[in-house]
């Protein structure tokens, strides 16, 4: 079991980063920064300046997509004189393709995500672009952990309200992992279910409370995205936290494209559904998304109905080891169409 050794949360952290990194390995001199071109002019400075006072030689890359082309165009990069961190800075995707060029170097990577928009901020796991597998795979677990409130108080709020998204996921998700166990007999770890399954509970429960986007929301929410990516570390799978939803998430990026809306809000839109097929309250996962600003519609990112359809019938085929609802209620055109129907997705 590998988790993240040292996790800070908290208004200003990001000048700490320097420190941070002394702390864990005191004779490191050198690291690269992976970050976005937005994140870079907003709040490169503090993050340089930190990295500086702890005499740390920096260098800066900037990413625009998760690509495993851009993994390896920043390894051919950085190959000559290889950092002793690789430190993933931004958002989503900034952090996904630190997270990976880690891995493939064999450097310990730290995460310092400047938004609340999913779980990847603290899981071994990672999406890109351009693998043979349309799911996320696994990488390092983060050896650190320092998520700035007051950063990312600042990011748009719809990153907010997809890192909603992605937490109230744990409850279909949790489901059918419950299911596979009982079905297929699947290893079935408790402590990690019920540690994702609380991030997405505290979601529904403070729903009303955090769509003011205080720090106190954001803080609540980053801890329950940081914990339900420690309950994926604890599994040793991202069991606890994808299920069907997922694949129907990732089922809308094969078919409609990566353009059609955050990670967070595909599978928000997916959860309200598989809530249905599990007989979960979907009315209450509609409603908690509806209170944090996320999408329950389809139109809301783009998507037609054919497109739901479609990524609803194709979405296990994406994953066949992976046993969920869909493995079981085998969805045809006509079932699919009705379910999105049903639950006011379309
Ligand atoms: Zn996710």
């Amino acid at each position: 079991m590998e988790l993240p050794r040292k996790i800070l949360i908290g208004e200003g952290v990001v000048s700490e980063v320097g420190s941070l990194i002394k702390s864990l390995d005191t004779v490191a001199t050198a690291v690269a920064v992976v970050t976005g071109p937005i994140v870079r002019a907003r709040a490169g400075h503090e993050c340089d300046s930190s990295l500086e006072k702890a005499s740390l030689n920096i260098s800066w890359h900037i990413v625009s997509d998760a690509s495993l082309a851009t993994v390896t165009r920043l390894q051919e990069k950085i190959a000559s004189r290889l950092p002793d961190f690789v430190i993933g800075f931004g958002g989503g995707r900034s952090v996904d393709v630190a997270k990976m060029t880690a891995f493939k170097i064999g450097r310990p990577f730290l995460s310092v995500p400047t938004s609340a928009s999913h779980d990847g901020i603290s899981s071994p796991f990672v999406s890109v672009r351009g693998t043979d597998k349309p799911h996320s795979v696994k990488a390092n677990t983060p050896i650190g952990v320092i998520a700035d409130t007051h950063l990312m108080s600042q990011a748009p709020p719809r990153l907010f309200a997809s890192g909603c998204g992605d937490l109230v996921a744990k409850i279909t998700a949790v489901k059918d992992w419950e299911l596979a166990r009982d079905e297929k007999g699947e290893y079935f770890g408790s402590y990690a279910a019920n540690l994702a399954y609380m991030s997405a509970k505290i979601i529904l429960e403070e729903s009303g409370r955090l769509k003011r986007r205080s720090q106190f929301s954001i803080r609540t929410v980053v801890e329950a995205l940081i914990s339900a990516g420690v309950a994926a570390c604890i599994a040793g799978s991202s069991r606890p936290c994808s299920g069907a939803e997922h694949l129907f998430s990732h089922a809308v990026e094969y078919v409609g494209g990566p353009c059609h809306g955050l990670h967070g809000e595909r599978v928000g839109l997916g959860t309200i559904m598989m809530a249905k097929l599990h007989g979960f309250d979907w009315e209450k996962i509609a409603e908690t998304l509806e209170n944090v600003g996320a999408p329950t519609k389809a139109k809301q990112i783009g998507l037609t109905e054919e497109n739901v359809v479609k990524a609803l019938t194709t979405a296990q085929s994406l994953r066949p080891d992976r046993y969920t609802i869909l493995s079981k209620v085998k969805l045809n055109k006509k079932s699919a169409h009705s379910l999105a129907k049903s639950v006011k997705v379309i």
